[in-house]
């Protein structure tokens, strides 16, 4: 017989002004092996939590069942206070009382009849739980950051600065991400690459922070403090021993193709650094231009080498090391606007550009100099078309969300054009205006002021006319049509989750929502964590936002993982999947339900019918098990049960409901 305790809340007036908590107490008082009951005005007081341990006492309590507010809120506290006594502290069950009930219903009799109903299942299921035990695991002090950019950069020199190792892994040539492309930034309009650059070098310089570019993440295993990660270095066919960074390779290179960094209305050569404040600050070779590694022609750049830094037979590098927490910092890319958007002339028009583009041609070391020029012809545009959300808030075409930055760069677009072009004219199509920053509205505000004419309406169709671009659009406040005749047309263009995250995040089993953001692990109270523990978000992989919001998400998720990689020790979760290996029929059927690759299917001896058998069965890495019971539910079985869960239990709550 056990001997159970029953504590029922007031939560002042939360649950107690619609449920009469001294009826429950007595239906309480009522069932099988309750052998204490009391309330309180608030359970998690001090005094409230004071009552409970001392109840134990006096009355001899092996489990306990609390009646109170979602366990959300409070489990953790009542196992915190349960392991300074003898109870196990897994010999709780929470009866929520006060979200599933006082604060859902309004008819006091019909409350309190079904906060009676759950207390007595948490009194049917607590009666029968078994004590659990954590074990502990230990915690590999290092962290891996995925991504280069200002989110990845401030994530891993938090975690450095506080003394721990960082490996971040960048899949460009350099660190900087999209920030250092950008011109200036709002609201404060100070030089990104001012910013950006000098953290670069400080992670370049870090010594506690290792920087692998064109690197890529290839496979990840283990969990919390232990996750096993590979690593391929491609090849950059430099010795990077050896290469000074001197740029004599560069000039000599007969090669010419796009640079990605100017967003192409730039040339770079086949052996390049990205930028000139590249991080690391030497070249790699790209291996699908180069004459030597394509044609076994020219070779200059090994002749002109002052250091016989080139080596053509360099091979891609690939390393498995552990790490005790995951950052990804993976960032955004621009939607392909091309094909989505024929109306705009799905890219035939060369003078109109994207956001980015615009970034460069701003910029005093872009391709014209910070001049603002029209790629097609050189000359100054006089007239500029700047459309909003040009793929975002747009389902039928584009994303259904907002990408959050753009109202803001494009009101700095609009206010650079009219400071270098004063004699120039800027119409900006917008469907809303969205400034919610310190100093944004004030920045928008002085943009109209400047002479930025702001247009509410979406542009429906550009077509060339001679050299000029027309754009056609209504202008909703009035309702009429307006066309306007640009020199060039700037679209800000929608925020969309890097490459090849869908892949990345199943490796690292992280969610990821219906536009494969990466989704955190409770949007308001664990926003930086993810629900695989040990992994944590930073910047907008996880959805678009500007560089502040990217930089605090950044210290926040450093913070956390500081918080973890100070511990030499973790304690499990021992509410856990656990296997009944005589009725697993081996079939794999929770392998492919486990959303965290928690389970694999292993040959085992068994002796049945008292013969030597071997045959599959399933086995729980507890490691890697979260305890979300899918594969309880999966198991035709019924050989899987979590423990804490277990299908017992559970039925014994749906008899106390539908028997007593
Ligand atoms: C036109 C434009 C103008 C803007 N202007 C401003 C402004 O003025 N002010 C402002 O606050 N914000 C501005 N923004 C927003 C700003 O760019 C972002 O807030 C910021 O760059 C986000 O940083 P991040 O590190 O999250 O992402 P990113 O800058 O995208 O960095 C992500 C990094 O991760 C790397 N990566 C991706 N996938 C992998 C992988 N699988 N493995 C390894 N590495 C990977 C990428 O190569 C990249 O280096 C602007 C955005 C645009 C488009
Ligand atoms: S060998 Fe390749 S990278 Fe070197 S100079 Fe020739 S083309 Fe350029
Ligand atoms: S010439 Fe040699 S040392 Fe100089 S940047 Fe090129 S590879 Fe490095």
């Amino acid at each position: 017989m056990s001997r159970i305790g029953v504590f029922i809340c007031h939560c002042g007036t939360n649950i107690a002004a619609t449920v009469d908590v001294e009826a429950v107490a007595a239906a309480a008082r009522k069932l099988p092996e309750v052998v204490h009951v009391e309330t309180n005005k608030y359970t998690c007081s001090d005094p409230g939590q004071e009552g409970l341990r001392q109840a134990i006492v006096d009355h001899g309590i092996d489990r306990v069942v609390v009646a109170a507010c979602s366990p959300r809120m409070h489990e953790a506290t009542w196992r915190k206070l349960l392991a300074d006594t003898p109870v196990n502290p897994y010999m709780l069950e929470v009866a929520n009382i006060r979200e599933q009930c006082s604060w859902v219903h309004k008819d006091r009799s019909v409350a309190t009849e079904k906060a009676i109903d759950l207390v007595k299942m948490a009194v049917a299921k607590v009666a029968r739980l078994q004590p659990l035990h954590s074990t502990e695991i230990p915690v590999h002090k290092r962290a891996l950051v995925i991504g280069g950019g200002i989110a990845g950069m401030q994530t891993a020199l938090d975690i450095a600065d506080a003394g721990f190792p960082v490996t971040i892994v960048e899949r460009e040539t350099s660190l900087g991400g999209k920030m250092v492309m950008l011109d200036k930034t709002f609201p404060t309009m100070d030089c990104s690459a001012c910013i950006c650059t000098p953290k670069m070098s400080e992670v370049g310089n870090h010594p506690n922070i290792t920087v692998k570019t064109l690197a890529e993440v290839e496979n990840v295993s283990g969990y919390i403090g232990n996750f096993e990660v590979t690593i391929r270095e491609k090849a950059k066919y430099i010795d990077y021993n050896l290469c000074t960074g001197c740029g004599a390779c560069e000039t000599k290179c007969p090669v010419r193709v796009d640079s990605d960094f100017e967003q192409g209305m730039k040339k770079r050569t086949a052996i390049y650094k990205m930028f000139p404040q590249a991080v690391p600050a030497k070249p790699v070779i790209d291996a699908a231009h180069c004459r030597k590694l394509t044609e076994g022609k020219c070779g200059v750049c090994a002749r002109v080498c002052p250091t016989g830094a080139i080596r053509y037979d360099d091979e891609d590098k690939v390393t498995t090391e552990t790490y005790g927490a995951i950052i990804f910092a993976t960032g955004y890319q621009l939607i392909d606007w091309k094909p989505l958007y024929p109306e705009y002339g799905g890219g035939k028009y060369p003078d109109v550009i994207t956001g980015l583009q615009f970034e460069r041609l701003v910029n005093a070391s872009g391709p014209t100099e910070g001049h603002i020029l029209r790629p097609s012809d050189g000359t100054e545009p006089k007239t500029v078309v700047i459309v909003k959300c040009v793929g975002s808030r747009d389902p039928t075409k584009g994303k259904a969300y907002c990408s959050r930055a753009c109202c803001m760069y494009s009101a700095k677009h609009a206010h650079q054009y009219l400071e270098k072009v004063s004699d120039g004219r800027c119409y900006v199509f917008y469907m809303d205006v969205r400034t919610p920053g310190k100093g944004y509205d004030e920045f928008y505000v002085n943009t109209v002021h400047e002479g930025a004419q702001y247009l509410r309406g979406r542009v429906s169709k550009i077509f060339k006319e001679g050299d000029k671009l027309i754009c056609k659009g209504e202008d909703t406040l009035t309702s009429r049509q307006v066309s306007v005749a640009a020199d060039m047309v700037v679209l800000e263009t929608a925020m969309v989750p890097a490459d090849g995250i869908d892949e990345l995040a199943a490796k690292c089993t992280v969610g990821r929502d219906a536009d494969s953001w990466l989704v955190e692990a409770h949007a308001k109270l664990r926003p930086v964590e993810t629900n695989t523990a040990g992994i944590y978000l930073a910047g907008t992989c996880q959805g678009p936002k500007d560089i502040p919001d990217t930089v605090c998400q950044a210290g926040a998720a450093a913070s956390k993982v500081i918080g973890l990689l100070n511990k030499d020790m973790l304690q499990s979760n021992p509410q856990i999947s656990r296997v009944n290996e005589s009725l697993c029929q081996g079939d794999g059927a929770c392998v492919n339900t486990c959303p965290y690759g928690a389970i694999s299917i292993v040959q085992k001896q068994f002796r049945e019918n008292s013969k030597k058998v071997t045959r599959p069965v399933a086995q729980v890495n507890p490691g890697l098990c979260q305890g979300c019971g899918a594969c309880t539910v999966t198991c035709r079985a019924g050989a899987m049960d979590l423990l804490g869960y277990t299908n017992e239990s559970i039925m014994r709550e749906v008899d106390a409901l539908c028997q007593w």
